[in-house]
Order: structure tokens, then C-alpha cells, then sequence
């Protein structure tokens, strides 16, 4: 029973997730959005099914080789990284393929090009507001690098801001911009993440990158996971190591935050927010013990969480409760918590012990 926290990696859900894309969006090329190390996954710990995609996306230069060692050789667009300092990771890269957001980069990329020959992506920005040329440049960017010996041109990137309302406007219109500001120009186009995958069949273009919806979460507000037809490729479980009896009216954790309403049996979890557990994750939020319910009572504390054991009147110390996965879509505790699972994933911290589910 030493084992304390433990996040289950499931390879083969992933794969299956891919599927899930590969059948929404028929025909386009994938990318899958593998970066903060696959969304807190572990790229090496699902290099097998990654292999599947047609590219990766990643933030950085730094990512990039992390998942070149992990043995993954795909073209992997550097979604975010301004490359303003060693670049040798990138020279050695033949399949390393830079978004262009900004001149500098342009300037700095086009200074090496001709030693260092290589497909880019150039971003637009068209209406979110965070990184990429006014779609105006277009036609003047494309002349820019056609005329870069050495520079070839990959394609067009746009980013969703809203995709996951479907009743938000913003989508179309983003996608009208991005169609006129291309229209007579070449090259692939890519615009969906999985919001746009699972909601906006007019943003496929020729290339989608799905991220969160390959580790099982939902990206949309209005569906669930479950309903996306997506599979958890993580399951976060904890044992219990104390089950007492609280007595009608009893308090249980810091700041007495909620009283047993009745005399009644609480387990304590051992898996706080120094495992990355969200501390503001209020009493009610999601868990379970074998498929029964086990939501919280109480705050959770840095090394342990108590949770209510009257739907599972047997339980002993050294089950182990699921704190999010299958039973529990680490979207509602995410929603709870007044965060993503985006978020929770991300944020597991190197106390939580991962391990390959090999099925
Ligand atoms: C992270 C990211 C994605 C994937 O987004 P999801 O919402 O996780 O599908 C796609 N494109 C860009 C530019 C990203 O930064």
C-alpha cells in the first residue's frame, strides 16, 4: 500500500482518441498538440500511439528534443517559440518546422536559411489577439518567402479563440478572414484545435491539431467526453489511508469548512495539492471507489483529501480512489475547480507516481 498518488498513462486510449479525430475530420493531415509534455501525459510514455499522427506540435526547441529522444521523428511545428537563442536543435532538425508570428523571427530564420534549408508555417492572426501577422500581410509575407532561398513555405496557421461555444460568432468570422486573406494565395491551411475539430467542420482545412481531446478530455462546454466518443488516457487514483466515523454536526478539515450532516463514515485520501490535486476543488467535487460515488467533504490540504463514504460502505484502508479517469471525466473536477482539465493535467507534480498502462 506505499504507493501514494499514481497517474495511469492508457497509450491505446489515446490511439483510440486519434481514431475519434482521424473520423471527424476525414482526409486532413494530423498534427497532434503534444506540448508541456503531452499535456502533463508524458510524450515518452506515449510515443508508441503518438507515432500514429502525421506531425506533433510543441512550444519549444526544448520540447522538441525531448520527444526526438523519446524516438518520435514526425514534422513537429514549434507552436510558440521565438527563437532568439541557440538554434542548433533546430539546424539539426530537418523536420522541425517554425511558426512565423513575428518580423524577428522571419529575420532571423531567413539569415540561416540558406545553410539550413526549411518548411515554415506562417500564423495569422484573425481575431483572438495573441500571436500572428494582420491577415493583410499575407500576400507580402508569401512573397517574402518565396523569395528566401532556403524557405519553403508549409502552410498557414490561424488559432481559434471561442471554438468551444458553438453559438459564439467569433469562429465564422475568424474563418471568413482567414479565407479571404488567402484566397489567392498557395499553400495548406490549418485552423482547428479540437474545439474546431469537434464542433466546426468548415475550419478542417487541410491540417487539425488536436490536443486535448487525444487525452480524453472534451474541448467543447456543451458535450461531454463520453459523448465525443473520447476515452480517458489518464486515470489519477490515490489510496485511502484512515476511514473513521464523524459524528451529526462534526467538522472535518482546515477551516471547518463543512460539518457531517449526519453520523457517518469519511475516508481520508492520501493525495493533496502538492500532488497537483486542485485545492480549490469545494466539497461535492467528483470520486469514486469502484464506481461507486465518493465526492469530497472538506478542503482538500497539500497531502491528503477527505471524501465522503457512505455510498461505499465497505471500504477499507489501501482501496484506492479514483480521483479522476473513467469513472470520474477529469472535466467535471476540472469544472468544479474553476479550471480546465487542461490545467490538472498539466499540473501533477513529480510526487505523483506514473506508470504505462500496457493493455
Ligand atoms: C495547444 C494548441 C492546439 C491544441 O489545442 P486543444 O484545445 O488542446 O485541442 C492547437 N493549436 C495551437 C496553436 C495550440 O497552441
Amino acid at each position: 500500500m506505499s504507493e501514494r498518488a499514481r497517474a495511469e498513462i492508457h497509450p491505446a486510449a489515446l490511439r483510440h482518441n486519434l481514431t475519434v479525430v482521424r473520423r471527424l475530420a476525414p482526409g486532413r493531415r494530423v498534427y497532434a498538440a503534444v506540448k508541456a509534455d503531452a499535456y502533463g501525459h508524458g510524450v515518452a510514455r506515449l510515443a508508441g500511439a503518438l507515432a500514429d499522427a502525421d506531425g506533433l506540435a510543441v512550444a519549444s526547441l526544448a520540447e522538441l528534443q525531448a520527444l526526438r529522444t523519446a524516438g518520435l521523428t514526425q514534422p513537429t511545428v514549434l507552436l510558440s517559440d521565438v527563437l532568439d537563442g541557440d538554434l542548433s536543435a533546430l539546424t539539426a532538425d530537418p523536420e522541425a518546422e517554425p511558426l512565423i508570428f513575428s518580423t524577428a523571427q522571419f529575420d532571423r530564420l531567413a539569415a540561416i536559411a540558406a545553410e539550413y534549408p526549411r518548411r515554415v508555417w506562417i500564423k495569422l492572426d484573425t481575431g483572438m489577439h495573441r500571436l500572428g501577422f494582420a491577415p493583410e500581410q499575407a500576400a507580402g509575407l508569401h512573397q517574402r518567402v518565396a523569395a528566401t532561398p532556403g524557405l519553403t513555405l508549409a502552410g498557414w496557421m490561424t488559432h481559434l479563440g471561442c471554438a468551444d461555444d458553438p453559438d459564439d460568432p467569433m469562429t465564422t468570422q475568424q474563418v471568413t478572414f482567414f479565407d479571404s486573406a488567402l484566397a489567392s494565395l498557395p499553400g495548406h491551411r490549418s485552423i482547428a484545435n479540437s474545439a474546431g475539430i469537434c464542433a466546426w467542420p468548415r475550419t478542417h482545412a487541410d491540417l487539425v491539431r488536436p490536443g486535448i481531446m487525444l487525452y480524453g478530455g472534451s474541448p467543447l462546454l456543451d458535450r461531454s467526453a463520453a459523448d465525443l466518443g473520447l476515452k480517458p488516457a489518464m486515470t489519477l487514483t490515490a489510496p485511502l489511508i484512515s476511514c473513521t466515523e464523524i459524528a451529526a454536526g462534526e467538522p472535518v478539515g482546515y477551516g471547518a469548512t463543512w460539518r457531517a450532516p449526519e453520523t457517518m463514515p469519511v475516508g481520508v485520501v492520501a493525495i493533496g495539492y502538492g500532488d497537483g490535486y486542485p485545492r480549490h476543488a469545494p466539497s461535492g467535487t467528483p470520486a469514486s471507489l469502484d464506481g461507486a460515488p465518493t465526492p469530497l467533504v472538506g478542503r482538500v490540504s497539500m497531502d491528503m483529501l477527505t471524501v465522503d463514504l457512505r455510498r461505499a460502505p465497505d471500504a477499507r484502508v489501501g482501496d484506492r480512489v479514483e480521483l479522476w479517469g473513467t469513472d470520474v471525466p477529469a472535466d467535471t473536477v476540472a469544472r468544479a475547480a474553476g479550471t480546465i482539465a487542461y490545467e490538472l493535467f498539466c499540473r501533477l507534480t513529480a510526487r505523483v507516481n506514473f506508470r504505462v498502462d500496457q493493455g
